[in-house]
């Protein structure tokens, strides 16, 4: 199927092909090869690029994950724009940074007077899909919903800021499946909204998230009695599991097996952690980095469990696999705890796609951006022609494809305040070098850079060493950012 074909053209195609496999004998399963392929996205929370046993650098055990970057293309130095929540969200969903997407900051109470949450018009990939004749699934994190009185009465909405909200179904961009929460922190006794649940009567469920979540999502791919999706038609499904976020200690005993022959001091290899002495974050990498590890044990088994029931189904072949995270974790780097900085820890997220006789299995150093996802995805799909004119990503198909073609020299990185979107920090990071300029009241603007190949763990700011590399790159983020109209150019 082109990409070209309406919704209409597409409905009479996909019928006419299942009465053809109907005539001839072959089950509609076998008909669904020559469809449009599906759609599986699963993206953990806060698991950073390092956490793969495949990436060579934290010592996780993740031999799913592993297995399944020999079969893709695995691209580690992909980041996360904005190493936070909601905006890699809003990032992700509509192909924009966050100036366009709407979404400068986190979802929750305090930013919800400044309108911080994805738009109800915002034309998402899944809205596209929808268009298209596409089932669409949602399980798990979504976080684009601004918290409203009276709140959802749980955990997380308990303190000054609220965090949890319910997604109306008229904000679902086409989601037509769902079970999913705002931000829930409680991974063994998770909240959600199913489809049809009200805002009020949210469903408490007893079992770890990523296990209770790959449960369903092997549902939706089995589809038994058509219950979850429409038949015979293509579907993309989402999966987005909270773990390995906050709180560490709620994983199941099982996966800190895995890490039980090794002292905490042996899990942590990473010269950016000062483990001499009580400083910050030595305690915290002390504290929590075998449970965070444990965590990313557990979201590789019910990854492969998704997968597996993918190929049980028949349906790997023609379904194309995305596994990445929203942003990464310090966990006592640079003596910080946990993301919304420029550091590799925090930036650099696993970022793996598969499609079977599409796109060759390789590992690319290719500097992949998230809004880069979304038309990247929808062009691989055939639907080229949907991508919205005014996307502020660049679709990578052809690279994805091929190997060839432009490639990006840069990534952007973004902090901004919600009621200051001119200020904050912005950065840029290519192969050698990452650049951060921070911007203060009353006082001159910060700059760091960071050699990342000859200071891999990014210790030392050389910026005044180099200071035509810091204008070079500052004038590069500068064109950067005027195309994409960022008011830091203008304050
Ligand atoms: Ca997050």
């Amino acid at each position: 199927m082109t990409g070209n074909l309406d919704r209409r053209t597409f409905l009479k195609s996909a019928g006419a092909a299942a009465l053809i496999a109907r005539a001839s004998g072959t089950s509609a399963r076998a008909a669904e090869p020559s469809a449009s392929p599906n759609l599986v996205i699963v993206f953990p929370d806060q698991m950073r690029g390092h956490a793969l046993g495949v990436a060579g650098e934290d010592p996780v055990v993740t031999p799913n994950l592993d297995a399944f970057a020999k079969e893709s293309l695995y691209l580690p130095q992909a980041v996360s724009n904005y190493p936070v929540c909601s905006p890699f969200r809003a990032m992700l969903m509509t192909g924009q940074y966050p100036h366009a997407s709407g979404v400068m900051g986190n979802c929750l109470s305090r930013t919800e007077p400044y309108g911080c949450e994805l738009p109800k018009n915002a034309r998402c990939w899944s809205d596209i899909l929808s268009d298209k004749g596409y089932s669409l699934g949602y399980i798990g994190k979504w976080h684009l919903d601004a918290p409203r009185p009276p709140y959802i009465d749980c955990k997380n909405n308990r303190g000054k800021d609220k965090w949890n909200e319910w997604c109306s179904p008229d904000r679902r961009h086409g989601f037509d499946f769902w079970y999913s929460y705002g931000t829930y922190d409680w991974h063994m006794n998770p909240m959600y909204w199913a489809t049809d649940t009200p805002r009020m009567k949210p469903v408490f469920v007893n079992q770890w998230g990523p296990e209770h979540e790959a449960d369903l999502a092997i549902k939706y791919i089995r589809n038994t009695g058509g219950k979850y999706r429409k038949k015979g038609k293509p579907f993309a499904l989402v999966v987005s599991m909270n773990p390995p976020h906050t709180p560490y200690t709620q994983v199941p005993d099982k996966y800190r097996k895995a890490y039980g022959g090794k002292t905490d001091r042996e899990l942590i290899n990473r010269a950016n952690v000062n483990l001499k002495g009580k400083s910050r974050g030595s305690r915290i990498a002390l504290a929590c980095t075998r449970n965070y590890f444990a965590m990313v044990t557990g979201v590789d088994e019910q990854f492969g469990r998704i997968v597996k029931a993918l190929s049980d189904a028949g349906l790997d072949k023609n379904t194309i696999v995305l596994f990445t995270s929203d942003h990464g974790n310090c966990i006592g780097s640079h003596d910080l705890p946990t993301k919304n900085n420029h550091y590799e820890e925090s930036m650099r997220v696993p970022f793996m796609i598969r499609w079977p006789g599409e796109i060759r299995p390789r590992k690319d150093d290719l500097l992949m951006s998230t809004p880069d996802i979304c038309p990247t995805l929808l062009d691989l799909m055939g639907f080229s022609d949907a991508i919205p004119k005014n996307l502020q990503g660049t679709s990578r198909a052809e690279l994805f494809r091929t190997g060839k073609g432009d490639r990006p020299k840069s990534q952007l990185y973004f902090w901004i305040p919600v009621a200051n979107p001119a200020g904050g920090r912005r950065g840029l990071r290519n192969h050698r070098y990452t650049l951060e300029i921070t911007r203060r009241k009353d006082k001159p603007e910060q700059v760091v850079l960071h050699d990342n190949v000859n200071d891999s763990f990014q210790l030392k700011n050389v910026a005044e060493k180099l200071p035509d590399v810091v204008a070079k790159m500052t004038a590069e983020m500068n064109a950067r950012l005027k195309q994409l109209k960022d008011p830091w150019l203008g304050a």
